[in-house]
Parts: structure tokens; sequence; C-alpha cells
């Protein structure tokens, strides 16, 4: 679709960029809803940040998305940052108001648990939940944790500081030091960190064998949810698959929380048939 001089802009700010799959989500939907409108990529360096969200305004910008590594200190640079955001310490999505303001939204929260609804699951009612990693993605996760109501919220990361400086930010979760302790018994695992992200099929395949044995420590009923969805197939959901356990990949939530920094920019929510054109597309 051509553009006129009023189309809207928003776009993606990410370092590296070039991996994001939200141009694609977006200009489908742009597409779709016939908006005269352009997502763009931004590959913004960690030290330009500031300078790149101040900018939007000025260049006449509806919003943009953040991804790696700008979601947390991007905070510091809008203006006001949404209730829910705040609390996660986190924004994935700034908006940018008629005077220019930027607002700042986390839409993965919602879009974890659009995800998880669409596999089934709704509430923890107490039972124990593993959550993996400690960056923005486990911050949504955390959260998502807490509002589905799990007994236990067990964080395991690499970095075990970076996991103990994350719980006690938001209050939720308790560090543990094994793998295998956080897994041991739990009804839902939020795998949230990088593990397993591009890696290629041999790998993926060693990183799952690996990961298996600890994945059938969780409770037979257990749903395992990884946020990554590069790889099509990622580790963490052929292992659950090889445990026993349910597996679902990021890539019902990536639609998801696209969906709704959609709806902030242009007020069209995309519909369920226009949700699966976009996974779809995404996938080919
Ligand atoms: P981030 O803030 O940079 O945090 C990365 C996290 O992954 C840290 O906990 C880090 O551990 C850990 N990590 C990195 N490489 C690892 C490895 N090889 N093995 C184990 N852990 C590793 O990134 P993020 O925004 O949280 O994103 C994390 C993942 O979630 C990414 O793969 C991203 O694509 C995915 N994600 C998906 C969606 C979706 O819509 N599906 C949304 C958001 C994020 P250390 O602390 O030890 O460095």
């Amino acid at each position: 679709m051509s553009l006129t001089g009023k189309a809207r802009v928003a776009g993606v700010m990410g370092w590296p960029v070039g991996h994001s799959r939200s141009p694609a989500l977006h200009g489908h939907w742009l597409a779709r809803y016939r908006i005269d409108g352009t997502y763009v990529p931004m590959p913004v360096e960690p030290a330009g940040l500031a300078q790149a969200l101040k900018a939007l305004p000025v260049l006449g910008f509806r919003g943009a998305n953040l991804t790696i590594p700008h979601k947390e200190a991007a905070l510091a640079h809008v203006d006001r940052v949404e209730e829910g955001a705040r609390r996660i310490g986190a924004i994935n999505t700034v908006v940018r108001a008629t005077d220019g303001s930027l607002t700042g939204h986390n839409t993965d929260v919602s879009g974890l648990r659009a995800a998880l609804a669409e596999a089934g699951v709704a509430a923890l009612d107490g039972r124990p939940c593993a959550v993996i990693g400690a960056g923005g993605a486990a911050r949504a996760a955390l959260c998502v944790a807490a509002r589905l109501g799990a007994g236990e919220v067990r964080v395991w990361n690499r970095t075990a500081d970076k996991a103990e400086a994350v719980t006690r930010a938001l209050g939720v979760g308790r560090v543990v030091a094994e793998l295998a302790e956080a897994l041991e018994g739990a009804a839902l695992v939020l795998q949230a960190s990088a593990s397993g992200m591009d890696l290629g099929a041999a790998e993926t395949q060693e990183l799952a064998a690996e990961l298996t044995p600890g994945l059938q420590r969780t409770s037979p009923e257990a749903h395992v949810c990884d946020l990554v969805y590069r790889p099509r197939r990622t580790a963490w959901v052929l292992a659950a698959e090889a445990a026993g356990r349910r597996g679902q990949d990021g890539l019902a939530m990536l639609v998801h929380q696209a969906a709704e920094a959609f709806r902030l920019w242009t007020g069209a929510r995309p519909d369920a048939v226009a949700m699966r054109m976009a996974a779809e597309a995404r996938t080919r």
C-alpha cells in the first residue's frame, strides 16, 4: 500500500534489530485494515536510546516498540509510565500523545496472559510456578505468575544476582540455586530467558536432551511456556514434549503483545483471523 503525507509511523528500537518480526506483523495488519501507515525497524545503540526516544515526537511518530536491550533503560526517558509497566520496571511500547509527550506501556504481560489462556492455562490455584530468567521478559513472567495465583514462584537465572535483584524489585518469587529445584513439581514453567534462542538444529536437539530430565521433575500436568520463538521448534518445547509435558513456544505471546501495541497506536484491534494470518506469515 502506498503512503500519503498523513501516514501514521511507528517502529521498533532494538540493538540489534534485524531479527525482529514486529515489522512483518505490523505491516501485515496495516495492510489488512487499510491503514495509511508504516512500521519501521530502528537499530538504536544503548548509548543513543535517550536521543532516539526524544526524536519520536519531533519526527511525528505515533510511537515505538522497544526490544532487547532497551526495555528497562527506556523507563527513564519517557514522560509517563502506565501503572502496570511501572510495577514491572520495563516498557516495550511507547505511545505519543497529541501534545507530543510519551507514555510507556508493557504489553508483554497481557500478551503472555492471552497466550497462556489460548493454551487453556487460566489459573494456578496455589500450585507452584517456575520462572527462568531475570531480564525484561522475566519481569513480565513474574507478574503473570502472581496474577495467575501461583502458590510459590521459584526463579532461576544463569546469573543469580540478577534474579535476586528482580525478585526484590517486584516483590514476587524466591530465587533458587539450581534449575532442578525451580522445576520440582511445578505446574507452570515460564521460560523467559534467552536460552535456546537462535540455535541451529543440532544445538537445539543437544540443549533439549540436556533439559529433558529437569522437565521430568515438573508436575505430570505441567504446561511449559517458552517465550523464545526462534527457532520455530525451540529446545524447551522439544524437551517438554520429550518429558511428556505440554510445550508452547513464544509465537502466540509475540502476536498478542504486538496486537495490543497496534491497538494503542491505531485504535484498531486485530481480530482472531488477522492474528492467525499474521502468525502464519511470520512462520513462512
Ligand atoms: P534480556 O532482558 O536481555 O534478558 C536476557 C535473559 O536471558 C537474562 O536472564 C540472561 O541471563 C538470560 N540468558 C541470555 N542468554 C542465555 C543463555 N544462553 N542461557 C541461559 N540464559 C541466558 O532479554 P528479555 O527481553 O528478557 O528476553 C528474553 C527472551 O525472551 C528472548 O529470547 C526474547 O526474544 C524473548 N521474548 C519473547 C517475547 C514474546 O513476545 N514471545 C517477548 C519478550 C521477550 P543473565 O542474567 O545471566 O545474563
